[in-house]
């Protein structure tokens, strides 16, 4: 059998400096609804376990125009949250898909994010806010835009020594909404999953952001699409135009949830559907 040391730090400065100490062989642990399923199958075999709930990371605060969220917020918080349901609605409702009851309780958006996975339900709606990331190490920290973060399906620019200490959410104008196709209505991973803003002056598309989960290898977002809608009256021709050539911008792959073909089609209507609903039409 082998010896895993386990650390319940009760301070930031204290959990970087462990994370600086074993490095590699350290794996950050949240509400461990992925990481303990990843020892249980031996797919990771880290020497020491960094148990981050000790550090007081479940906070949603307002700060200087913007949502600051603490990495260890869980998705059962979310969805109760109020300036999260005023302010950042399509984060709840991403957070409303997520698992299940006792899964929300125990999962936290830091995890999502630091699991990396392109069917992470918190991780189009955080990009198409345009959220920051802060990692904290015991070098300091460094912020970097969810855009730049996610390498790969489980890859990220985080280092080994670094840990998710919050997320930054501008609030930026416009409706936002989310949409997940699952093999069922809950407790699913997504087969396709999107988020859209759409920033409206009338009937005129002033600023756009399209991204799709489960779709590429990384959640992506889909720039040539949101360029298509800018500047331009939004009507029900241009919709399906946008939707298609945003799924065309992907690269959807065959496994055990759908076919790259059913993938592509499902994508197609439920951005379809997604830009239609902010749009108003
Ligand atoms: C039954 C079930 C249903 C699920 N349903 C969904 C779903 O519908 N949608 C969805 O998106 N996911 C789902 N998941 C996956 C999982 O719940 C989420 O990815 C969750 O957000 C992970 O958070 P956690 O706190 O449990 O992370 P953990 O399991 O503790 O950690 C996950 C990974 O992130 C790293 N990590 C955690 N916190 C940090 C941090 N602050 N800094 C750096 N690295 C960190 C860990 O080292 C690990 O690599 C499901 C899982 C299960 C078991």
């Amino acid at each position: 059998m082998r010896e895993v040391s386990y650390f319940a730090p009760t301070e930031v400065g204290e959990a970087v400096k462990l994370l600086a100490q074993h490095g590699e062989k350290a794996a950050v642990l949240a509400g461990g609804t992925d990481l303990v399923a990843q020892l249980n199958y031996y797919e990771i075999k880290p020497s020491a376990l960094v148990y981050l709930g000790g550090l007081d990371l479940d906070y949603v605060r307002e700060e200087g125009g913007k949502l600051v969220i603490g990495a260890g917020t869980t998705i059962a918080h979310l969805l109760t949250d109020d300036l999260i349901a005023q302010k950042f609605s399509v984060l709840a409702e991403a957070a409303a898909t997520h698992g299940s009851p006792a899964i929300r309780t125990k999962a936290t958006i830091g995890g999502n994010l630091g699991t990396a996975s392109p069917a992470g339900d918190m991780i189009p709606a955080l990009m198409v806010m345009d959220a920051d990331l802060v990692l904290a190490s015991s070098k300091g920290q460094r912020t970097v835009p969810i855009q730049e973060f996610f390498t790969g399906p489980g890859e990220t620019v985080r280092t080994a020594e670094e840990l998710i200490l919050e997320i930054h959410v501008p609030l930026l104008k416009g409706k936002a909404v989310f949409k997940k196709l699952g093999r069922r209505k809950a407790q699913v991973c997504s087969i396709v999953s999107t988020a859209v803003r759409l920033e409206m002056d009338g009937g005129v598309c002033k600023d756009a952001r399209i991204v799709l989960g489960s779709m590429a290898p990384t959640p992506l977002r889909c720039s040539k699409a949101e360029a298509m809608l800018k500047g331009k009256a939004v009507d029900a021709a241009l919709v399906a135009e946008c939707a298609a050539q945003a799924v065309a911008e992907s690269t959807p792959i065959d496994d055990q949830r759908a076919t790259a073909w059913y993938r592509a089609k499902a994508g197609t209507a439920l951005v379809a559907r997604a830009l239609a609903e902010v749009a108003g039409i």
